[in-house]
Order: structure tokens, then sequence, then C-alpha cells
């Protein structure tokens, strides 16, 4: 059962210090790193939020968020604490205007690359837990892919309290593995 290993934009704008950060988000590199090396995964894969400039999901456009993660640029770059090296593949998301673009899924290659590996299996962590890990989650699920959520290396946004727990309890309800 070849399965995946999707790291979701794990991103200096989305760790502490960066444009929109996550809480904590610095504490999970050791936990994603250790399962990157871990010889489990048949694919590791790397999301990245990936924005044009003046995106719609930014507030000048009335959009929820503040500018983050333009790319090309230092705050869409991987966080200094993320080794590289596991990565087998990269995917850029969140490239469309008019679309928020949380999922690895959405407008990517995607679920063609892990079609074409046989992948029916993937395990979810990074940023954040309440909108692009688990949107990414919920679409794996979609997909008709075996879906765990590993809560020690995710960490969520919360912009109200309780928003990651709600994620993760979803994501349980929707048929994923938390663990
Ligand atoms: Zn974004």
């Amino acid at each position: 059962m070849p399965e995946a290993l999707l790291i979701v934009d794990y991103q200096n704008d989305f760790n502490p210090g960066g444009a929109l950060a996550v809480s904590a988000g610095d504490t999970i590199a050791g936990r994603i790193n250790s399962l990157a090396r871990s010889g489990r995964y048949d694919l590791v894969v790397a999301t990245r939020d990936w924005h044009p400039p003046h995106h719609s999901s930014f507030a000048e456009r009335g959009g929820p968020w503040p500018v983050h993660c333009v790319r090309e640029t230092p705050g869409a770059e991987y966080h200094p604490a993320l080794d590289r090296d596991p990565i087998d593949v990269e995917i850029l998301k969140g490239q469309v205007d008019g679309s928020d673009g949380y999922s690895g899924f959405e407008d990517t290659e995607l679920a063609r690359i892990l079609a074409e590996h046989g992948v029916d299996a993937v395990t979810v962590v990074g940023l954040a837990t309440d909108y692009c890990v688990k949107n990414t989650a919920l679409d794996a699920l979609r997909a008709g892919l075996s879906v765990t959520v590993d809560a020690g290396a995710v960490r969520g946004v919360d912009v109200e309290p309780g928003d990651s727990e709600r994620a993760l309890e979803e994501l349980r309800a929707e048929g994923a593995a938390v663990s």
C-alpha cells in the first residue's frame, strides 16, 4: 500500500515572525523532518502557498487574510528548519485568482502525481490545521485515499479558539485517522 507524506505549507509566512504566523508553528519541524526521513513513505510531497501579488485572498482585495506567501518572496520560502532533502515532489498552490487555494489538490497536479505513483494512503502534516491541512485532507478523502493526520505535526491559526480541534473532529467524522 504505497503511502505518501504530504507536508503542507511549511513556509516562513506561516511561522513565527511571518505575515500570517501560526502560533508555535516552528515547534513541529522536528516531527515533520523525522517522518519525512523515516523511510516509511514511498513519496514525500511538499506544498507551498504561492500567491500572485494582490491575490484575491488578501485583505486589500476583500479577502480574509493579510498579504502572505507571495510567490518568489522570502515569506513563501520553506522555513529553514524544514529538511528539504527528503522531498520528492513540490506542489505550488494558491496561484489562481478568485480561489483561496487552501487545498493542495486545488488547481494542481497533486492528484495525478499520487495516482501515477499508485499512492492510496497519505499522512498529512504542516500548517495550518484549520485551513490548508484540513482542506488538503478532505480532498484526499474525497479522492478515495486513506488519510491520517499526525496531530503532533500540525498547528492551527485558531482565528476562533478551538478551530483546530474542530477541524480535527471534522476530519475524524469524515473518515480520517488522527494520530
Ligand atoms: Zn494563502
